[in-house]
């Protein structure tokens, strides 16, 4: 995942970006309005931090244009602790609006929360996933084995979603946590094991998600 930091103030953005390096997120930093316009094409940000008040254009008109480029998700910064601005935030494009100062932790969870919503397969109006018989429908949620309904928790299924992004590609226990689980984990990995049981059981087989050992998991099929 890679962040555009817009944000005039250095000392501000060095400790965002020192803080999404720590977090394993790339970062790049940018200190004006048409700098991120032109980061945005040529980084290709996958989330966009943006200050409100830059030195060079107001920053509601570059959230326009950041929205109007494209569909990267925006979560816009502002000093201003005002109602009328998140309003405003909101109505512009913006999809999650901060106050400074913030929290690290709550930085990286709302960033982690607005990329996972903004899987572009999610933003498709009709997104399923079709392995053989299981269906995973991104829209409404709900995952069907041979047209019966499999009830999910909320985390079995976003797990489910992370594994079948890339079928067959093995995902490290750790990247698996700090992707699925908001922010930085610092607990056990049983709570993904038993995570992973659990959807074995549902869907009836160990095969949809293979073990592999001492890395992590891959999303497979039963044969
Ligand atoms: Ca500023």
């Amino acid at each position: 995942m890679r962040v555009l930091v817009v944000e005039d103030d250095a000392p501000v953005a060095d400790g965002i970006t020192d803080g999404l390096t720590s977090a394993a997120i790339e970062s790049r930093h940018v200190a004006t309005g048409r700098e991120a316009l032109s980061a945005l094409s040529t980084y290709r940000p996958d989330v966009v931090l943006l200050d409100l008040g830059l030195p060079d254009m107001d920053g509601t008109e570059v959230c326009r244009a950041i929205r109007a480029a494209g569909n990267v998700p925006i979560i816009v910064v502002s000093a201003r602790n005002e109602e009328i601005d998140r309003v405003l935030a909101l109505e512009m494009g913006a999809d999650d609006f901060l106050v400074k100062p913030f929290g690290m932790r709550e930085l990286v969870a709302r960033i982690r929360a607005v990329n996972r919503r903004f899987d572009p397969a999610a933003r498709e109006p009709s997104a399923e996933r079709r392995f053989g018989d299981l269906v995973i429908d991104l829209r409404s949620q709900r995952v069907t084995l041979a047209t019966e309904s499999i009830h999910l928790t909320a985390k079995e299924f976003d797990l489910v979603v992370y594994l079948t992004r890339d079928p067959g590609a093995v995902f490290k226990r750790s990247d698996i946590l700090r992707d699925v689980w908001d922010t930085n984990w610092y607990g056990t990995t049983k709570t993904l094991d038993a995570h992973i049981a659990a959807i074995r059981k549902k869907l009836g087989s160990s095969s949809w998600i293979e073990s592999v050992r001492g890395v992590g998991f891959r999303f497979g099929s039963p044969t």
